[in-house]
C-alpha cells in the first residue's frame, strides 16, 4: 500500500557555512526519501534555512547590509552546496517567509485560546550603549562558581556550572562591551510547567516515536521537570512581530520548527497537496499520513518536548517519528580547523566527488545516536575498493563484449548457476534494512552480493572465452548476466549512489529504476556503450582538501603550514610548496618563513589535572576560541593544577600530535626556564582572546 510520508531534516542556521558535520544528516534523510520514493510511496522533503535571531541581525549590521540581505546570500550559498551533494528536497524555503509567519501566528493564537501563554515580567540584563536586551550568550562575566573569567551568560565553560546571566560577576555585554544594566520587560511564556502537558509528553515521547536512548534523556528531563518556556525577545530583534504584542518578537527557536510548516506550505501550494491532510490533527489520523523529523542529538529537547507540546496544544498532527543521530567525528577527533577537519561542502566539492561521502557515510550509519568517524585514510580504501573495485568494475569488465561482438544487444540468460536468483532474493531484506535506517548494514549486504557477482565472472572468465570462436554464446549469456547484476546492484544502491545511479540508467538504456524492477531482468535488450563511471580516490585530492580547510585560517600570503598531519596516515607528508623560495639562513638564524610555519595561539586553559602515574606532567585542556586540545605539559614542578583553570597562556598549535603513554598530546604549551626557576608559563597581554595568533 502506498503510504504518504513527509521527511525533514533540521533547518540549518544562516549564519555559517555548510560543513560534513551537518551533511551527515542531510544525507542521512537525502537516503531515505530517495528510498521511500522507489518504493512507490507519496514523499516528500522539505527544509529551509533558519533565519531569525539576535545573531543574524548583529552579523548583517557588522557587514554593513541588512538581515534580508545576508539571509538571502547565506540562503544561495547553503542551496548550492546541498545541491553539490545531491540533496533532493523538494522544496528549501526560508523561516522568513509569509507561509511560516502565519503558522506561527495561528499557532500563538490557538495556544493563548488553550490557556497556555502567559505574560510575565522579567528582569534581565540590558546593553544601554546598543540599546538591546542581551540573549544570555552576548553577556559574559565571571563564573559565580568557581570564579573563571570571561564566562558566557547561561553556563561556565570550565566548571560547567548553569546559572541565570544576571549571577555573572562583574558581567560586560559581548556586543558593546557596555557594563549591561537591569531592566524589567513582559515576555510572554508558554506554560510548559502546566501538569497537563508534563501528562501529555511522558505518553507522548515512548518508542518507537523516538529511539530508546532519547526516551531515556527525555525521561530524565520529564522526571527534573519542565519549566515555562520564553517564547519572546524585545525589540531589536529580527523575528516575526508577535501579533497583538507591539515590540515583542517570537523568540528564534519558536518559528524555527513552524519553518517545517511554512516550507510544506509552499510545496502544498506549488504541488496542489492537501497541507491539512499531513497536519491538521483530525485529519492526519484518518487519513494515515506521517510526518518524521530528522535531527541532531544536540537539538532533541526543542523536537521532542517543545515541538509536540505546541503542535498538540494547537490541534495540529505531532510527529510519527523523531530521528536523532550523532556527531561527526574526523579521524577520530572533534572538527578542528586547525587540523583541517573542519571541513566545509564548498571545499570538499572542489576535490572529491560527493557519491563517494554519501556511499561512506551511509557504509558508518546506524539507526542509533552514536557519533560517527570520518576516517580519511578507511574513506579512500572504502570507497576505491567497495565502489570502484566491487561495483563499477563488474560493468567495466562485460560492457565491452556486449558493445564490441554483439551489437550492442543483451542475450538470453543461462536457466541455471547464475547469482541472479540470490540478487534478486535479497530486494526485501534490503529495503528492510534502508527502512529501518540501517544504512551500514543494507550496504554490507550489497556489498556481499557483488562479492558474488565478481566471483561469477571470474569463474567463467569471458576474456578467455572472447578467444574461442566456438564459445560465442556462452559468452554472450556470461556478459549478460554480469550486466544483470550490475543493474541490480545498481538499483540497490541508487538511495546512496543516485547520480552514477542515472549515468548506469542511462548506459542500459532503461528508464528510472525502482523498487519493483527487482522483480524483473534485462534480456535482448539494447545497451550503450559502457562510458568511465567513477574514478578511484586519489589521496592526494583529500590532502589539498585539508590544507585548503587550514590556509582558510591563515591570511593569503603567509606561507601554508605543511608537514604536519603524517600521522593520519593518508595525509601523507607534504612537500614545501614549491613556490617557496628555498630559505638559505645564515646559520641559526632562521627566516621569517621558516618562523611563519609555527602556528603559536593564546590558549585558554579550561582545565587541568594530575597525570596517574606521572611525575612532571599535566594534561591541560586548552580552548583555542571554540576548538579544544588536550596537551601533556611538564609544569607540575611549579603549577598546582586548580591554579591554572582560566588563564590564558600560547601554545603551539601546529605540531604533530604525540602519542605519550598516558595519551594523545596535541601541542605545546610555551614555558620559560633555566637554572634560576621554572617553568613559568608564558601568558598574553589583556585584550588577547582564545584562538588569536601570534606572530
Ligand atoms: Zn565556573
Amino acid at each position: 500500500m502506498s503510504r504518504r510520508i513527509l521527511v525533514t531534516s533540521a533547518l540549518p542556521y544562516a549564519n555559517g557555512a555548510i560543513h560534513l558535520g551537518h551533511l551527515v544528516e542531510y544525507i542521512q534523510t537525502d537516503i531515505w526519501v530517495r528510498f521511500q520514493k522507489m518504493r512507490g510511496h507519496e514523499c516528500w522533503y522539505a527544509c529551509a534555512d533558519d533565519t531569525h535571531g539576535t545573531p543574524i541581525m548583529l552579523r548583517a549590521e557588522k557587514e554593513g547590509i541588512t538581515p534580508e540581505q545576508l539571509i538571502a546570500r547565506v540562503w544561495h550559498e547553503h542551496k548550492r552546496d546541498f545541491d553539490g551533494f545531491l540533496i533532493g528536497f523538494d522544496h528549501y524555503g526560508s523561516t522568513n517567509s509569509e507561509e511560516t509567519r502565519a503558522h506561527a501566528h495561528a499557532i500563538y493564537a490557538r495556544l493563548k485560546a488553550a490557556g497556555l501563554i502567559e505574560v510575565r515580567a522579567i528582569e534581565q540584563f540590558y546593553d544601554p550603549v546598543k540599546q538591546m536586551f542581551l540573549p544570555d550568550r552576548f553577556i559574559k562575566g565571571e563564573c559565580p562558581k568557581c570564579h573563571a573569567k570571561d564566562q558566557y551568560g547561561d553556563a561556565c565553560e570550565v566548571c560547567g556550572a548553569a546559572y541565570q546571566p544576571t549571577e555573572l560577576i562583574e558581567p560586560y555585554s559581548a556586543v558593546s562591551g557596555a557594563k549591561p544594566v537591569r531592566k524589567t520587560s513582559d515576555h510572554y511564556f508558554f506554560r510548559l510547567s502546566d501538569p497537563q502537558l508534563a501528562g501529555f509528553l511522558r505518553d507522548w515521547t515512548r518508542p518507537p516515536r523516538v529511539q530508546e536512548e532519547a526516551a531515556n534523556k527525555l525521561r530524565e528531563w520529564l522526571d527534573a521537570g519542565l519549566t515555562d518556556w520564553d517564547i519572546s525577545r524585545d525589540a531589536p530583534y529580527f523575528g516575526f512581530e508577535i501579533p497583538d504584542a507591539p515590540g515583542k518578537y517570537f523568540y528564534v527557536w519558536l518559528d524555527a520548527p513552524i519553518g517545517y510548516l511554512g516550507s510544506f506550505q509552499a510545496l502544498a501550494t506549488r504541488e496542489g497537496l492537501d497541507f491539512d491532510a499531513y497536519w491538521d490533527a483530525e485529519r492526519a489520523a484518518a487519513e494515515g499520513t506521517e510526518v518524521y523529523h530528522f535531527i541532531g542529538k544536540d537539538i532533541l529537547y526543542f523536537h521532542a518536548l517543545f515541538w509536540p507540546a505546541m503542535l498538540h496544544y494547537a490541534g495540529l498532527r505531532t510527529p510519527t517519528g523523531v530521528f536523532c543521530h550523532g556527531f561527526l567525528t574526523v579521524n577520530g577527533q572533534k572538527m578542528s580547523k586547525s587540523r583541517g577537519t573542519f571541513i566545509t561542502a564548498e571545499s570538499y566539492l572542489r576535490h572529491l566527488n560527493p557519491e563517494w561521502l554519501r556511499y561512506y557515510f551511509a557504509a558508518k550509519l546506524t539507526p542509533t545516536l552514536e557519533d560517527i568517524d570520518l576516517n580519511l585514510e578507511d574513506f579512500v580504501a572504502r570507497v576505491n575498493s567497495d565502489l570502484v573495485g566491487k561495483f563499477v568494475n563488474i560493468a567495466s569488465r562485460a560492457a565491452g563484449f556486449i558493445t564490441k561482438r554483439f551489437d550492442g544487444r543483451l542475450g538470453s540468460l543461462p536457466a541455471h548457476d547464475t547469482p541472479l536468483p540470490a540478487l534478486q532474493a535479497a530486494a526485501e531484506a534490503i529495503a528492510a534494512h534502508y527502512e529501518a535506517r540501517e544504512y551500514g548494514k543494507a550496504l554490507r549486504e550489497i556489498m556481499a552480493l557483488a562479492d558474488l557477482a565478481n566471483q561469477y565472472v571470474d569463474q567463467h572468465k569471458p576474456w578467455e572465452m572472447a578467444k574461442q570462436p566456438d564459445r560465442e554464446a556462452e559468452l554472450h549469456q556470461v556478459c549478460t548476466v554480469a550486466i544483470n547484476t550490475f543493474r541490480l546492484l545498481t538499483l540497490y544502491l541508487k538511495p546512496v549512489l543516485p547520480r552514477l545511479a542515472t549515468q548506469v540508467e542511462a548506459f542500459l538504456n532503461i528508464p528510472p529504476l525502482t523498487w519493483a524492477d527487482a522483480g524483473q531482468l534485462l534480456t535482448e535488450h539494447l545497451i550503450q556503450p559502457y562510458q568511465h563511471l567513477m574514478t578511484r580516490v586519489d589521496p592526494k585530492a583529500v590532502e589539498a582538501m585539508l590544507a585548503d580547510n587550514r590556509e582558510s585560517l591563515v591570511p593569503p600570503p603567509a606561507p601554508v603550514r605543511h608537514g604536519e598531519h603524517q600521522q593520519h596516515g593518508v595525509v601523507t607528508k607534504a612537500a614545501e610548496p614549491s613556490a617557496l623560495p628555498p630559505a638559505q639562513p645564515a646559520e641559526g638564524v632562521i627566516s621569517i618563513d621558516d618562523f611563519a610555519k609555527i602556528d603559536l595561539r593564546v590558549a585558554r586553559i579550561v582545565a587541568a589535572e594530575h597525570v596517574a602515574g606521572a611525575d612532571k606532567l599535566l594534561r591541560l585542556t586548552l580552548d583555542l576560541g571554540g576548538e579544544r586540545r588536550t596537551v601533556f605539559a611538564g609544569i607540575k614542578s611549579t603549577y598546582a593544577p586548580e591554579s591554572l583553570v582560566g588563564r590564558l597562556t600560547v601554545m603551539v598549535a601546529n605540531l604533530a600530535p604525540r602519542k605519550m603513554k598516558f595519551g594523545l598530546s596535541e601541542g605545546m604549551v610555551l614555558a620559560a626556564s633555566d637554572e634560576r626557576g621554572g617553568p613559568f608559563l608564558l601568558a598574553p597581554d589583556s585584550g588577547a582572546e582564545p584562538g588569536m595568533r601570534v606572530k
